[in-house]
């Protein structure tokens, strides 16, 4: 579990997203004690002076080795940019491409307060050995596509199988299954899909109602709505991360609310690509749980959930004209919300909880004045990350990954190496 952690005299932003001031002691990974810290025999202290500590976020949706796509295929609707430029270039992936783009994506998060992320994509044992190298929490699915063709559903079934054990025990992965969307994966492979995460106690993460045609097409080819036929086979339900999930009505949502389905709402992606708005004041009076996502970053084009909370409020002020709908609702959805759908108690500074947060330097002009932290936090904090802890350890330091900026160069000109190859070849 490695050494306790006392950060001194620092803010931070209570359960209730109020700011308070004391101690901070870490002990095997969670918050043991806040307040006025008496113990002095601790591993690591920290001079909290200057500081604000926030609960991390959870990048409820991604696909983290995108980032070597990172620009590379601009401006166009989804499915052309998916069949034109996306799926060609993913069929040239080599296992030193997913973990290079991983290792990027990693850092990416963690320096911007993401402590977990939830992660669809090929090749998992890469992405797997970045994740440890990088000490960052992640959901890790196996993404899996069977084309309605119960062959190609039956070789994948077989690696997804092979993927959850490669996942299974492993200290900060949770393992998962990804099937697709439902225009790339059957009834019957989302049904054998969720059958399989019930008997490994695995997650589900999948795209679900992103573009207005999937929704319409799937009506007119199976002769009912979409959640309805997911309803029916018990793919309803809280093991499941639904990306997305644009295109509903109010009953669909009371059922995604009733099933306990997590949403990862992209705001994001959702707008780059045309897909439509997400009708989150709906989703939230229904009482659904609602997480926020990145999507990968070839539709973002970044992995920082404090630009998705800024964007993800905007977007609903001005679409729904409801300048209220702010801050609060959006932080939550980064935190607690992102960790309520990964089941772990974190997303929040609290004795018990994990101790996954981020330090933020307060002299900064993003921090200045500082009338609110909250609303610095979700409208104008960037690049004011100092530390970032996962599990109660240190892996941003000083504004560094583990502390060491030639460490990080030396990562990012191997991504660049790759990344280049990629698309010359
Ligand atoms: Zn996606």
């Amino acid at each position: 579990m490695g050494e306790n952690v006392l950060i001194k005299n620092v803010f931070y932003l209570s359960p209730e997203l109020e700011v308070k001031k004391g101690d901070i002691l870490i002990e095997n990974g969670v918050f043991s004690q806040l307040g006025d810290v008496k113990k002095d025999k601790t591993g690591y202290t920290i001079d909290g002076k200057g500081f604000a500590a926030v609960p991390g976020f959870v990048n409820a949706h991604t696909h983290s080795s995108m980032t070597l796509f990172r620009g590379f295929a601009e401006d166009m609707p989804l499915m052309e940019w998916l069949e034109k430029k996306i799926w060609p270039l993913e069929k040239k992936l080599k296992p030193k491409h997913i973990y290079y783009g991983t290792k990027l994506a990693c850092i990416e998060m963690l320096k911007s307060g993401c402590t977990a992320f939830n992660d669809m994509y090929f090749q998992v044992d890469q992405i797997a050995k970045a994740v440890e190298e990088c000490k960052i929490r992640a959901c890790i699915s196996s993404a899996f596509f069977d084309f309605f063709n119960p062959d190609i559903l039956e070789d994948s079934i077989k690696r997804v199988e092979k993927d959850l054990k490669l996942l299974s025990n492993r200290d900060l992965i949770i393992p998962a299954i990804g099937p697709h969307a439902p225009y790339t994966v059957s009834i019957e492979g989302l049904n054998t899909s969720m059958e399989l995460a019930r008997e490994s106690n695995a997650l589900v993460h999948f795209h679900l109602a992103e573009t207005e045609k999937e929704v319409v097409e799937f009506k007119k080819n199976n002769g009912k709505s979409l959640i309805q036929a997911l309803d029916e086979i018990g793919f309803l339900n809280d093991r499941l991360i639904a990306a997305h999930c644009i295109w509903l009505n109010d009953e669909e949502i009371e059922i995604l609310a009733k099933r306990r389905v997590n949403v990862a709402h992209c705001p994001i992606s959702n707008a780059k690509l045309c897909s439509g708005i997400f009708r989150y004041p709906e989703m939230i009076n229904k009482g659904v749980n609602v997480c926020l996502g990145t999507d990968g970053a070839a539709s973002n084009n970044t992995l920082s959930i404090l630009e998705e909370m800024k964007f993800a409020a905007l977007i609903q002020k001005v679409h729904r004209s409801m300048p209220e709908f702010g801050a609060e609702i959006v932080f939550k959805s980064a935190t607690e919300n992102g960790y309520r759908a990964l089941k772990l108690k974190g997303g929040k500074i609290r004795e018990g909880y994990v101790a996954d947060f981020s330090l933020y330097d307060l002299n900064t002009v993003s921090f200045c004045p500082n009338h609110s932290l909250l609303a610095d936090i979700v409208y104008s904090a960037s690049n004011s990350v100092v530390y970032t802890f996962v599990n109660g350890k240190a892996v941003i330091e000083n504004g560094f990954f583990m502390g060491d900026k030639d460490l990080e160069l030396k990562i990012i000109e191997s991504v660049k190496k790759v990344a280049k190859e990629l698309v010359s070849e």
